[in-house]
């Protein structure tokens, strides 16, 4: 059952008209969003308020509420339709119009944020670095400082709206006429108009600029990460502030390495001869080339570990490993000497050459764990 839609709202039976209005919007400015985010009921204590009001602000529905009760209004054909609206936030615009001013207030509106990308290379994501960012932005106009007249004019009391900023504009919603205040079309809520608009924005305030920002990208920063620079968006309007800039980082693939996590995997072709004498060969690093020991006898797949030759951890000094995986190369397109030889080295073969301590379970991991990468 619902509840009684007086008590919901705070009101005595006998309250005036304008009371029921009042009360509904001192309850709504208390469950907006933007302001009770953290009450999770506040959605549906704004329904169930705005079905009270429903109620009492249409005096029919209001005489037969108080006579025959919840009841009588169904009975009456009379159900609540907040179903027509898609979210709360409908539901508030529907009330007291969107745009951001809430309850007619005429606050004015804080600028938009910017999203851009930039692209860098993997070595410059390692550490910190600094990136140009170029975008279109609204700026102040500072040749008339933001208040759209040209300088040394007079700024006059707008006469569209009286200098309120703000006009009553009549909507029909479900809940039936409702009287909502929007932003003047005239001055723009400003209350006021200059009498000679600046030659540069045309009396907006505002420009469209192009706008270079230079953003710290974090050493450690993943693939599509966003770094936001706070006030770097959109300028608000007179007197609210500016939005923020989110920078996505994409970072581009190195053909040399593979990221996982802060580690890097890198793959090193080790002809096969070598592989069984053991060798020092070169291994790619991001900043440079280091010698890695291949020790006799290693086996295709395994992964030697370099130590803190990885991606810095974001946040954190420390760096993750260079893995290296060992591609054992079979050489092909053999001579006919290089065949003779191979010949005459695989007749001396013997189980001693052969034998592992490693299990058939050890070898398939090994050898799949190359395939996977
Ligand atoms: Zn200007
Ligand atoms: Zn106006």
């Amino acid at each position: 059952m619902p509840r009684d839609p007086y008590e919901v709202l705070g009101l005595a039976k006998d309250a005036p008209e304008q009371e029921i209005k009042k009360s509904f919007r001192r309850l709504a400015r208390e469950l907006h969003p933007d302001v009770n985010a953290h009450d999770p009921q506040a959605e549906e204590k704004f329904k169930e308020a705005a079905e009270a009001y429903e109620i009492l602000s249409d005096p029919e529905r209001r005489a037969t509420y108080d006579r025959y009760g919840h009841d009588g209004l169904r009975s009456g054909g009379y159900a609540p339709n907040f179903d027509a609206f898609g979210s709360i936030g409908d539901l508030f615009n529907a009330f007291f119009g969107g745009g951001g001013g809430f309850g007619g207030t005429g606050r004015p509106g804080a600028g938009a944020d910017i999203a851009v990308a930039v692209e860098i290379d993997l070595a410059q994501a390692a550490q910190d670095s600094k990136v140009k960012v170029s975008y279109e932005a609204i700026d102040r106009c500072e040749h008339c400082h933001g208040n759209g007249a040209e300088p040394g004019t007079p700024i006059k009391t707008c006469e569209r709206c009286g200098g309120q900023g703000q006009l009553q504009a009549v909507t029909r919603t479900p809940f039936g006429q409702m009287v909502r205040t929007i932003a003047c079309d005239v001055c723009h809520g400003d209350g006021r108009v200059p009498d000679q608009p600046c030659a540069e924005c045309h009396g907006r305030g505002r420009v469209a600029v192009e706008r270079t920002s230079e953003v710290a990208v974090p050493a450690g920063i993943s693939d599509g990460q966003r770094v936001r620079i706070s006030g770097k968006g959109h300028a608000g309007e007179a007197g609210a502030p500016p939005g923020d800039l989110y920078v996505q980082v994409n970072v581009a693939d190195d053909e040399r390495f593979v990221r996982e996590g802060d580690d890097l995997i890198t793959a090193l072709d080790v002809p096969a001869p070598l592989a069984a004498l053991g060798a020092t060969l070169e291994v790619p690093t991001l900043t440079a080339s280091i010698p890695v020991e291949i020790q006799p006898g290693t086996q295709p797949g395994e992964v030697l570990n370099i130590r803190g030759e990885g991606m810095p951890a974001l946040g954190r000094g420390r760096r993750g490993n260079l893995r290296v995986v060992v591609n054992v190369q079979i050489p092909r397109r053999l001579s006919d000497q290089q065949r003779e030889l191979l010949e005459q080295f695989s007749a001396t073969i013997t189980e001693e050459n052969l034998s592992t301590e490693e299990s058939m379970f050890a070898k398939l991991r090994r050898v799949l764990r190359n395939q996977a990468a």
